[in-house]
Order: C-alpha cells, then structure tokens, then sequence
C-alpha cells in the first residue's frame, strides 16, 4: 500500500538531505545564474485533488531554463499536431543537451524536443505562427494557473545570449539544414526568453498538473491538451528528459521529468501529483545532485512510481 503521508515524507527527506554533504556545481556558464546561492533547497509537491505539501525554498523564484521546454512543445502540438514529428525525432540523444555531434547525421532534425536544437525547432515553429510567441507562451501559463506572477527575467536572457556561442552554432546549424524557416537570430531571442521564465516550486507545480490530471481546465475551462498528447509528452520525457542521464533518472525515479541548468527539476504521477525540486548544485550531467537525490529517496519511501 502506497504511503501518501506527503507532507511527513517531504519534511523527513529534505531534513535528512540537508545534513548531508552537498555535491556539484551551480552552472556557471551563464554568468546571471553563476551568482546564485547553491545552497537553496526546495520542494513542493500538488495534489489532482490540489492538496499542497512544500517544505525548504518552495516559495524562493529561481530560472527554470530547459523545464520551458516542455511547455513549448505542448503548445505546439497541441497547434499543429503530428506534423512536428517531421522536423523533430523523438529519440534519447545519449549526448549533452547542447551537442552539435548528430546534427551532421541526421541531415538537422534534433534527436528530441529537449535537447537544445530540438527545443530551437520547436521555437521556430511557434515563431511562424504567432506574431509574439513570447507573450502567447507567458498566457498559456498564466491560463493554467491563474497566476500572472510568472514573468521572464530580461537579465537572464541578456546573459545568456551574451555567452551563446553554442546556441548560436546551433541554430544556424539547423538552418544550413533548411530546418529553421525564421531568421536565427529571432528564434534565438525568443529560445533565451523562454529559457529565462522564473518559477517557484509551488508555480512549477501548479504548471505541470495539466500533464498529470486528464481532467485538468484552466482558468477559460478548456482542457489544456488532449489526453493522448499528455501520454506522449510524458514519454518523451521518461525517455528524454535528463540530458544522458535520462536512463539513470527513470531508474532511479520511476517518473516522467524534466530538468534544468538552473538546478530545478519537475516529475510527475499520471492520476496522482505533480512534484518540483529545487537545488541549484549539478552533477556531472548538468542535473541537481539533490533533486535527484530527493526524488530517488521521495518515490522509494511512497511506495509508488509509474513502473
Ligand atoms: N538555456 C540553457 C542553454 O541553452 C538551457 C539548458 C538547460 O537547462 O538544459 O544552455
């Protein structure tokens, strides 16, 4: 029988954890992110029946970075349908998030929507068909959750476009490929904003519920995403979610999840909850050693995982 004293659990694990050395590193490649205190720890966790649990930093905004992604893939497939699958694969990559390797190979269609060329085509896209796809992704949010105090922080896409060389490399790399119909430049733009949106645990997890509760509305009452697309962004996830360690994660973890250099992490139960984890140190992967840790000691001590 599944234990679902969540609150009891979250509080005991994040205590234990917290007594605990503290491995990795916060990504420094992004000097905005550089400046973050590593030694933030938060966890909140949202019931479908929206009951709450959170212990730590849940409240404490931090830079969601790739866990954007997920967002902007339902959007667009929720628009455009099966026709994305065109110009991105939904294969795990087995390479870093920012890799330019199998780009040569596959004639410039991304491996996944998660790694960094994937998500860059799927920015395209919605670049095509929307005039301002920042704003329209910024109201899709705010229409799941009801809350329009999620914004992006201009500072952190600065940042990060100053750096960008390899993002750079990138796209214009997919366009050599005739796979970006926009002008680079642009789809960058609107990738740097994307990755910069800001999030507490608790509005990560009020986000992602949509994802996990099949008869989830938001705020207009209309279902957010057929129940056959959640299935398969959810896979995509298991399979793709953690950069080359997405294996390990699904070993580790049994849930479908999402990563970022920002150090956050989201998982979540179909029919049961939606977690978010925040520690902004990274292993060697470029994921948070405690959100990972967490995440492992959280499902084992519940009893409970999609396996
Ligand atoms: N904005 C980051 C980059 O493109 C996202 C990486 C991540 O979170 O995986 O490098």
């Amino acid at each position: 029988m599944p234990n679902t004293d969540y609150q009891n659990i979250i509080q005991q694990l994040y205590e234990q954890i917290q007594s605990e050395e503290n491995f990795g590193e916060v990504a420094t490649y992004i000097p905005e992110l550089s400046k973050v205190n590593p030694d933030y720890f938060g966890i909140h966790l949202t019931t479908i029946d929206k009951r709450e649990f959170g212990a730590g930093d849940h409240l404490t905004k931090f830079s969601i970075q790739s866990i954007s992604k997920v967002l902007s893939l339902s959007i667009a497939y929720e628009l455009l349908g099966d026709a994305i699958w065109e110009r991105v694969d939904v294969e795990p990559s087995g390479t870093a998030f920012n890799s330019l390797l199998q780009l040569e190979s596959d004639y410039g269609i991304p491996r996944n929507p998660f790694i960094n060329a994937g998500a860059m085509v799927i920015c395209d896209m919605l670049l095509s068909h929307f005039k301002h796809p920042d704003q329209e992704l910024l109201q899709y949010i705010h229409d799941i959750t009801g809350n329009s105090d999620i914004q992006y922080n201009p500072l952190l896409a600065a940042s990060e476009k100053k750096i960008g060389y390899r993002n750079f490399a990138l796209c214009y790399y997919l366009k050599s490929f005739d796979n970006i119909e926009n002008r680079p430049e642009d789809v960058l733009d609107f990738y740097f904003k994307m990755c910069s949106l800001e999030m507490t645990c608790q509005e990560l997890s009020h986000v992602f519920l949509f994802l996990a509760d099949e008869n989830f509305l938001n705020q207009h009452h209309k279902p957010v995403i057929t129940l056959s697309k959640a299935k398969r962004i959810n896979a995509i996830m298991q399979t793709c979610g953690f950069y080359d360690e997405s294996g390990e994660f699904s070993f580790r973890v049994g849930l479908p999840g999402k990563s970022g250099v920002g150090g956050g992490i989201i998982a979540l139960h179909p029919d049961k909850y939606c977690i978010a984890v925040w520690s902004p140190k990274l292993n060697a992967k470029g994921n948070s050693y405690k959100g990972m840790k967490f995440l492992e000691m959280f499902t084992t001590s519940v009893e409970s995982s999609i396996f």
